[in-house]
């Protein structure tokens, strides 16, 4: 796949100057019937609508007859031609001939965001925030763009790419969580904001700092115990001490201890920002809004 982008980076670079958000955005005419379908399909709405004169240029498919069974076949669907051998198809090969046209819509997707018409596409889609936003507090809902870990299909579902904080997530919804990272590929977002800096959002001035009853955590406290210590290491390392009682203070908290332990272990809890309200109201709140360490502990 890598090999195989270069020459629409090209067409990338000698387009972009010319400013490409009126051809992306009036094009619906160009648009087959069943892309307009499949895009609209739950859990498709990372996806743009690819248009037709990209899919109908044989130089935009090279290499992707072999890597999708029932191609010929595939190809008409998506661009909603008769195919003459279409009525000696079983069932069960229509339903093959659907499965191959949505991995080939996918394929002919990754490299169409990659021209200046599909980034302008994807411009557009992600002003509208249709991409999500991060789920990281301090990055104050930052919209997000998809991207996927490998460009060999079937190695991973898309994720989503925060430009503020770099980082990667899950997307929110579980229908777009099964769509194959592939059809977003590796480069997308990045050669996106290269084209587009405007977009690029300044990095995360402020770093959320843990703190138990109030105080900042000692470096010891937040470095994990050994691996499978034993009983010997335990003994000696004081490190592991400390590591283990603030466990154990934060364990507390999760459950809600009774009296002065409860507003303590409120304090305790990591990854919490707010303190003195009560343990059950926390829990609550934990579960909106707290990375799955925390919520491990609040169990
Ligand atoms: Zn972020």
């Amino acid at each position: 796949m890598s090999n195989s982008a270069g020459p629409f980076q090209e067409d990338l670079v000698s387009d972009t100057e010319s400013g490409s958000s009126e051809e992306a955005s009036g094009s619906d005419e160009d648009v087959a019937a069943w892309i307009s379908w499949f895009v609209s399909l739950r859990g498709n709405e990372f996806f743009c609508e690819v248009d037709e004169d990209f899919i109908q240029d044989d130089f935009n498919l090279s290499g992707l007859s072999s890597q999708v069974p029932y191609y010929d076949y595939a190809l008409d669907l998506i661009l909603d031609a008769d195919s003459p051998n279409n009525e000696i198809l079983t069932e069960e090969q229509h339903e093959l001939v659907e499965s191959a046209a949505e991995m080939l819509y996918g394929l002919i997707h990754v490299r169409y965001i990659l021209t200046s018409r599909g980034m302008g596409a994807m411009f557009e889609k992600f002003k509208n925030c249709e991409f999500g936003r991060c789920p990281r507090v301090l990055c104050n809902g930052q919209p997000c763009l998809p991207i996927g870990t490998s460009d060999v299909p079937r190695q991973a579902t898309v994720k989503i790419f925060c430009p503020k904080c770099c980082d990667i997530f899950y997307p929110r919804s579980k229908y777009q969580g099964n769509v194959d990272g592939v059809f977003f590929g590796t480069t997308f977002p990045h050669l996106l904001l290269m084209t587009y800096p405007s977009l690029r959002p300044p990095r995360p001035t402020e770093t959320y700092v843990p703190r138990v009853f109030g105080f900042k955590l000692h470096e010891s406290a937040l470095a994990r115990p050994p691996p499978d210590p034993t009983p010997a290491v335990r003994q000696n390392g004081e490190r592991s001490g400390v590591a283990g009682a603030a466990e154990a203070a934060a364990a507390g908290g999760g459950r809600g201890g009774v009296g002065g332990g409860g507003a303590m272990a409120v304090c305790a809890g990591r990854g919490h920002e707010r303190r003195g309200s009560g343990p059950g109201k926390r829990k609550d709140e934990g579960e909106a809004s707290q990375p799955r360490n925390s919520q491990r502990l609040l169990k």
